[in-house]
């Protein structure tokens, strides 16, 4: 089972000809709201690669939908809170360019008690997973709690923060980052990852496909080819299946094998967690 801490966004999309200068009112020509959040996004992954997962989090009552969405995609929520708080949202401005802007408003994310976090990992059993990113307050207490269960802890050091893995490195058995994350994190420490002691840490490296650092030392792991047209949610996706794998009791290697396949898969459509891809579609498409 994975029990994953982790953000839940609206993502509220807005068509505009151009990016308002300041002090200018613009009316957008088009509006959409999806489901976002990478803690969202990975829960998804995990309930589409066929591992059980339950998600901790919370919302504000306009959210209602976004608990509805993910229990529609197999995901057990009863641990997601509605708060009096909003609900985390992205507002996302594009031009006719493509290019885009974003105002996030973390709300209900940065609001979890530790009696939230405690209550659903006392349900949990060893051996079990917890994942967190960087979206929501509480890994700390989480890992913590976590880690005196016996449950593996698995970070996605995203947003990156240095100061964040410091607090948390110590319990962390699994973390997965992309190669600008990596950078930042051998830049804030001063050395090569494999000094932080992290037992498992895998690096995607986009197109180039990926690396696991291990004490066996690093191997690489090439891509599938794609030719991509949306790379948003793609390293969410990879996160997502790589530990249902190893929940499900996969090995690592055939555990980054689905990984790369359906991040392979995730970058040759649009959208995020609404297209995530399952393992019927995975096997359809590699056979
Ligand atoms: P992030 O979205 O976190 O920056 P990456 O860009 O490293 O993550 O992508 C995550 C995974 O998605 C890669 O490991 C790979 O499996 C897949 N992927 C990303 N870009 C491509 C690409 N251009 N071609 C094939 N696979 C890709």
């Amino acid at each position: 089972m994975i029990w994953n801490l982790g953000s839940i966004n609206i993502d509220k999309f807005y068509g505009v000809t151009h990016h308002p200068a300041g002090g200018e009112t613009l009316a957008a020509h088009s509006f959409s709201e999806g489901l976002g959040g990478k803690g969202a996004n990975m829960s998804v992954a995990v309930a589409r690669a066929a591992a059980p997962v339950s998600h901790i989090g919370a919302i504000g009552r306009e959210g209602r939908w976004t608990r509805d969405r993910l229990l529609e995609y197999g995901v057990d929520t009863p641990h997601i809170h509605e708060i009096d708080v909003p609900t985390g949202h992205a507002n996302i401005v594009v031009d006719a360019e493509g290019e885009n802007t974003i105002v996030l408003f973390q709300g209900a994310n940065v609001r979890l008690t530790e009696s939230m976090i405690g209550a659903a990992l006392s349900e949990a059993s060893a051996g079990d997973i917890l994942l967190m990113q960087n979206e929501t307050n509480g890994q700390e207490y989480a890992s913590h709690t976590a880690q005196k269960l016996g449950l593996r802890v698995a970070y996605a050091a995203a947003p990156f923060d240095a100061d964040a893995v410091a607090r948390l490195v110590d319990r962390i058995d699994i973390m997965v980052l992309n190669a600008i994350e990596a950078a930042q994190l051998e830049e804030a420490t001063g050395a090569p990852l494999l000094a932080l002691g992290i037992r498992d840490v895998v690096v995607t490296l986009g197109a180039d496909g990926c690396k696991w650092i291990s004490d066996q030392g690093e191997r690489a792991f090439e891509a599938y080819p794609a030719q991509p047209v949306d790379t948003t949610g793609a390293g969410d996706t990879f996160t997502g299946y790589l530990l249902a794998g190893l929940d499900r009791g996969l090995g690592m290697e055939v555990s980054i094998d689905l990984a790369l396949k359906a991040g392979t898969l995730m970058v040759m459509r649009h959208g995020t967690a609404d297209v995530i891809p399952d393992l019927k579609e995975i096997q359809d498409h590699f056979g």
